[in-house]
């Protein structure tokens, strides 16, 4: 997937202006958000879960070579096959050569962030091979030729009515359809295909290392048919979604699935280790596992940075985040959306071209407050705003504008010094009552949809000195 992270500014205030998909983004709160709320407040010991799971990441990520290890040599000995990818272009070629060697037709596909980064359906249709979606809202995107909008619910910006309209227009059924009929016809639609397809191709929640054990959530069960009814079984999965033992799945999985879906346990949790074995009847025949990079190598050198590897991919940030909830999933132009999808996608494509997304936050902290993980992302955008504004870029080297540059450095300069700051201040103020009827001067984008409070006549610090004196 190209990233569109250089349009933040545009795509979101195009998305702010569209009533249908504010309406539709509005049933995240009422809908994830609370059920997680509810469901995290009636856990015991929650806060206990949450720092445990955090530990765990933290010596995984540490020893994470060492696990790497101990997993391949695990889905080996279960007879399957390990391949690490150090790119999404590596990782897609493995699966294109597969596929064309054992010469597959059709792909049947359980949902994968990572896929996504692969551009894996684009090269698979190239080499005319079918791909095809089987998540009921990946499904939908993928027939509006479109890309998942939110990390667990990629077509939460479509009304029910705007799907019949959709299936209407691409598979011929009658546009007035219900969400119960239209399920029926998916169902029918990707029954078929699951007979047919020769590959599955999944992502990953989990791999576990001590038993080489891949793991999948799914309330859909579409993620076990892709595992077991097609020869040949894929997963790509990122390095980072290593855990040491089978002993710390279950705390992983109540972590997830509760603060994804506010769900006590999903419909469907499939833990798969390898190829059908001799008497199995059914299964497999081939097992793939392709661990990728992809850039995160370079996030877990970061030392600010490297606790975004510890994401479990619930989407519960996204759905706390009061930016998200208005400018939507595509606006951050790349897979991961949302606060973490801030953080990340700038490491992964650009941090100059992404330089924005950073910025796409009022640092209020619902985000590290919902985080299943604790993951701090309001530090973490603290720390690349500090990045940007001293030019620096990653991974590629583009140069940040020069007059961001020379913005960020003068703001610096004034902040950093409490008397230049306080003159500025006492000017300002003079020159705000004069001309702006005594309110900052603010762009339009802000300007138009709030207001601040009047100056005061003195600083905080003026106020303080005198509070001081008279103390005294
Ligand atoms: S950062 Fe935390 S809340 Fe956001 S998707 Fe990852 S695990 Fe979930």
């Amino acid at each position: 997937m190209k990233p569109t992270t250089e349009k933040f500014k545009e795509k979101s205030s195009s998305t702010l202006h569209d009533l249908k998909i504010q309406e539709n983004l509005s049933g995240l709160y009422s809908g994830f958000y609370k059920a997680r709320l509810d469901v995290s407040s009636a856990t015991d010991n929650w806060e206990q879960m949450q720092d445990q799971a955090r530990l765990i990441k933290e010596h995984t990520l540490d020893n994470l070579h060492h696990y790497l290890e101990m997993l391949e040599s695990k889905v080996v000995e279960n007879g399957g096959n390990v391949y690490f990818a150090d790119t999404a272009a590596d990782a897609g070629s493995y699966v294109l050569d597969l596929a064309k060697s054992r010469g597959v037709k059709t792909v049947v596909k359980s949902k994968s962030m990572l896929s996504e980064e692969m551009s894996l359906n684009q090269r698979l249709e190239d080499e005319g091979i079918e791909p095809v979606e089987t998540d009921l809202g990946e499904y939908i995107v993928q027939l509006a030729e479109e890309t998942p909008y939110h990390i667990i619910a990629p077509a939460i910006h479509k009304s029910s009515g705007e799907v019949a309209e959709l299936f209407s227009e691409k598979i011929g059924t009658d546009s007035g359809l219900d969400i119960e009929d239209l399920t029926e016809v998916a169902r029918k639609q990707l029954r078929q295909k699951f007979i047919e397809a020769d590959m599955g191709i999944t992502g990953g929640n989990f791999l576990v290392a001590d038993t080489g054990t891949l793991t999948l959530v799914t309330n859909e069960g579409n993620g076990r048919m892709c595992t077991s009814l097609p020869k040949i079984h894929v997963a790509v999965v990122g390095m980072e979604k290593v855990i040491p033992s089978m002993a710390d799945l279950g705390l992983f999985l109540r972590l997830l699935i509760r603060s994804a879906t506010g769900q006590w346990m999903s419909s469907y949790v499939t833990t798969t280790s390898g190829p059908k074995k001799e008497g199995d009847i059914d299964g497999p025949e081939e097992f793939h596992l392709v661990v990728v990079d992809n850039g995160r190598s370079d996030i877990l050198a970061n030392p600010e940075l490297r606790e975004a590897l510890y994401c479990l991919r619930c989407g519960a940030c996204l759905n706390a985040c009061p930016v998200y909830r208005k400018v939507g999933g595509h606006s951050y132009g790349w897979v991961y959306p949302g606060p973490i999808g801030a953080v990340v996608t700038p490491m992964l494509t650009g941090l100059s071209k992404g330089k924005d997304l950073p910025f796409a936050s009022s640092l209020c902290g619902a985000c590290k407050e919902a985080c299943p993980v604790k993951i701090d992302i309001p530090r973490m955008l603290l720390y690349m705003r500090s990045e940007l504004s001293e030019g620096k870029d990653y991974p590629e080297e583009i140069s940040v504008g020069i007059i961001d540059r020379a913005l960020h450095r003068i703001g610096g300069y004034v902040l950093a010094n409490a008397k230049l700051s306080a003159a500025i201040h006492g000017i300002g103020s003079k020159f705000a009552k004069v001309f702006f009827r005594n309110r900052l001067p603010l762009p339009p984008s802000w300007s138009k949809h709030r207001e601040l409070p009047n100056l005061p006549d003195q600083t905080f610090t003026q106020l303080w000195g005198k509070y001081r004196s008279e103390g005294e």
